[in-house]
């Protein structure tokens, strides 16, 4: 089959969701107008249902994910397409202007192609595929919301909700890659360090820091590998401490300290080490620092498991199916492991094998962020190629 893609409507899509609202928890405008460009496409508002999974999010959202679902023309397993709605604060007034090859913002703003070029991509696909009533499967859009602060429309989603369909291809990230068959796991940590408070200069003997407790900490994982990039033998990943937040006066010994970070690996294995070697460096710490009664401060850690690592087989029914509709749209077929968190990691963690790729977008989180624009068309048409009967 020759997919024409009608690249005028294509970049008119693009331009209309860029310039569209959309930040985490505030995503209602862009949903609006992905909804609006698909009933003018031809799909039946009943296929339309908003909110799905709203009970599960987290109180600030205002609206659910955007979930469309398209009736197949031939009998074959369901395929979803999914595409983050929201964008991060940088792209915030965000306004959209093509400069030749490329869609670029006018001011000092990001762009938002992370993710309204993976929008776009998917709402052209299914207008090319309504338009000419191509031969399909049942295809399910999904468009979660609070992607960027922290996958939350994808761990809300459940697979039932999308017509628990056979796989999935999520089009998300920044530069120009293969297919992602693989990312890595995050766990996000804090640290809650508590010391013993005296005047800190009546009687500093007597009192114990929770600072300093967090320094030698921090130092000593510094020190012997374990903080920023991980190198040790089979244990690889990263780890970083993001935020110090204690103490209330300048003459009290700082009694109270909340620390916050992250680790990240491909390797749950290697997660799970990390964790240890760090919580035992805090304990260690809490454990030596001592006052002049023998009295030492104390450390508690939380952990909240952000999203698995994961790894697709070359095998797997949804990597044959990508390898082979990529050259079609004029893509290398090739596929690759990734260093971020994706909508994906979660997907697969919910039983929905899922692949993902780019949409021509560069830069992301940046105010150099710009959209690629014939990238972004063959993106079009690989979707299209995916969705349609190859
Ligand atoms: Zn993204």
């Amino acid at each position: 089959m020759n997919l024409k893609i009608d690249q005028k409507q294509a970049v008119q899509n693009l331009m209309e969701l860029l310039a569209a609202d959309g930040p985490s928890c505030g995503e209602g405008p862009v949903a609006n107008v992905v909804k609006q460009q698909l009933l003018a496409a031809g799909c039946d508002p009943k296929w339309i249902r908003e909110n799905v999974s709203k009970k599960r999010l987290p109180k600030e959202f205002t609206i659910g994910n955007l979930v469309i679902k398209i009736p197949g023309t031939v009998k074959a397993p369901r395929l979803m397409f999914s595409a983050h709605l929201d964008t991060v604060p940088i792209c915030r007034g965000a306004v959209p202007v093509k400069k030749g090859n490329r869609i670029v913002p006018q001011g000092k703003t990001g762009l938002g192609g992370d993710n309204r070029a993976s929008v776009a991509t998917i709402v052209t696909m299914a207008q090319t595929i309504l338009k000419n009533d191509l031969p399909r499967p049942p295809l399910t859009l999904l468009f979660p919301v609070g992607e960027e602060n922290g996958l939350h429309g994808a761990k809300a989603f459940e697979a039932a909700e999308g017509g628990n369909p056979a796989m999935c291809f999520n089009i998300d990230g920044s530069g120009e890659r293969g297919g992602v068959i693989g990312a890595l796991g995050a766990i996000r940590w804090e640290a809650t360090v508590r010391g013993k408070s005296v005047h800190a200069a009546v009687n500093p003997e007597g009192g114990v820091s929770s600072a300093i407790i967090a320094a030698n900490a921090i130092a000593w994982l510094k020190a012997n590998g374990w903080f920023g990039r991980i190198n040790k033998g089979t244990v690889k990943g990263t780890a970083n401490v993001g935020t110090l937040k204690g103490g209330e006066v300048d003459n009290q010994v700082m009694d109270n300290l909340l620390v916050t970070g992250e680790w990240r690996s491909h390797s749950p294995s290697s997660l799970k080490k990390i964790s240890k070697v760090w919580k035992t460096a805090f304990e260690k710490a809490a454990r030596e620092l001592k006052n002049n009664q023998g009295e030492c401060g104390s450390v508690e850690f939380f952990t909240a498991s952000d999203y698995r690592s994961f790894r697709l087989k070359t095998g797997e029914p949804v990597v044959k199916r990508f390898l082979k509709a990529a050259p079609l749209a004029g893509r290398k077929a090739y596929t690759e492991v990734i260093s971020a968190g994706l909508d994906a990691n979660i997907l697969n963690e919910k039983g929905i094998p899922t692949i993902t790729f780019d949409a021509g977008n560069h830069n992301a989180h940046d105010l150099n962020e710009y959209v690629d624009i014939p990238r972004y068309l063959e993106a079009c048409k690989l979707a299209t190629s995916l969705a349609t009967e190859l």
